[in-house]
């Protein structure tokens, strides 16, 4: 963001009512002005945050920095007619904090870039950096800078996150081996039911307790740092990716960059129980092809899979499943009832 000098600090208060004042009665320095306020003063490891030319990050010694960007647009990745500005400004980090997760590292520091329809409301702002913002303590991915534009059209929320690894200890996809297990954290398929759920415009005082987690997975993604963290440290897999598009797309992913074939066995995969309830398709294909779980896949060794399940009880409240196995060759399959059939590709994104 570009320095607020000529922005006074009297901008953050004058608007009377947030609802109905829109961004463009702030302009770009009151706006920055605004986040500059709400973020606070930054932690030790940041030598300047937001408000120069550029932010200024101490490096961590003996470390290497895991940088990843991503961006979320209105229309191709969220609808605003189901999708709060609060749900959209946590998603839009924690879509970037898993896959600092996916890669083991430590979330540092983060940017965000902004481009919002001149008419956007001075609440709907609010509510977006404080759903950002709140993920970004948590998680210790302290703001230090990014841009604001207007947008002719869709919000855009583009995000860039830096983390930390030690250079011995970084996950990839492309360590994965013949004979190795493939195990995924959590359960799978709640965000696309939860998505499906916001769509057809359900009451929530009508939602079951399992249709309620489903709508929060979809719109405050928990990104597994912690469990990428612990794992990666103590050496517990040999591949890991977060699952941003299914179990279906990861397996993949994981099959291409490490060389190897991946047979998933489809009676293992742990489906959220909202999944059930989605008329017109089958739980499983929610669970493999759904999408935005951001939970995390692992390629484990026989050999460390005591070391791997050992790291994840130190995690916390999460559990890992099984779900398939690593092979000669490449290629991707899933084992059912039915028999053994290729992966299907081309899977269809269920979102905005
Ligand atoms: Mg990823």
């Amino acid at each position: 963001m570009r320095p607020p000098h000529t922005a006074k600090r009297g901008s953050f208060l004058r608007v009377s009512d947030p609802r109905t004042h829109s961004i463009d009665q702030l302009g770009e320095h009151g706006l920055i002005d605004r986040v500059r306020i709400k973020s606070g003063l930054p932690p030790a490891g940041i030598v300047l945050g937001i408000g120069d030319d550029a932010a200024v990050i101490a490096s961590e010694r003996g470390a290497h920095d895991v940088v990843t960007t991503d961006s979320l647009i209105e229309g191709v990745h969220f609808n605003r007619a189901w999708t709060g500005a609060r749900a959209i400004g946590h998603k839009a980090l924690a879509v970037n904090l898993s896959d600092l997760a996916a890669m083991g590292a430590t979330p540092r520091a983060s940017l965000l870039s902004l481009a919002l329809p001149k008419h956007f409301s001075v609440a709907d702002f609010d509510a977006l950096v404080d759903g950002y913002l709140d993920l970004a303590r948590a998680e210790g991915a302290t703001l230090v800078g990014g841009n604001l534009t207007m947008s002719p059209g869709p919000v855009m929320v583009s995000v860039t996150a830096i983390g930390a690894a030690r250079p011995r200890r970084v996950l990839t996809r492309a360590g994965a081996r013949p004979g190795d297990e493939l195990y995924v954290t959590g359960t799978l398929g709640g965000a696309a039911a939860g998505l499906s759920i916001l769509r057809n415009g359900r009451d929530r005082a009508s939602l079951n307790q399992a249709e309620l987690d489903a709508v929060d997975r979809y719109e405050r993604p928990l990104a597994r740092g912690r469990c990428g963290r612990i794992v990666a440290k103590t050496g517990g897999a040999n591949a890991a990716i977060d699952l941003s598009d299914g179990l279906g797309d990861a397996a993949r992913q994981l099959m291409q960059a490490s060389g190897v074939g991946v047979i998933l066995e489809g009676v293992m995969v742990p489906v959220h129980p909202a999944a059930q309830g989605v008329g017109g398709v089958n739980p499983l294909d929610l669970a493999l092809c759904g999408g935005e779980d951001y939970e995390l896949a692992f390629a484990v060794s026989a050999r460390r899979r005591s070391r791997f399940l050992a790291a994840i009880r130190r995690c916390g409240d999460i559990n890992v499943t099984r779900v398939g196995r690593f092979v000669e060759g490449t290629g991707a399959w899933l084992e059912t009832d039915a028999g053994r059939h290729v992966l299907p590709t081309g899977f269809e994104h269920f979102t905005a």
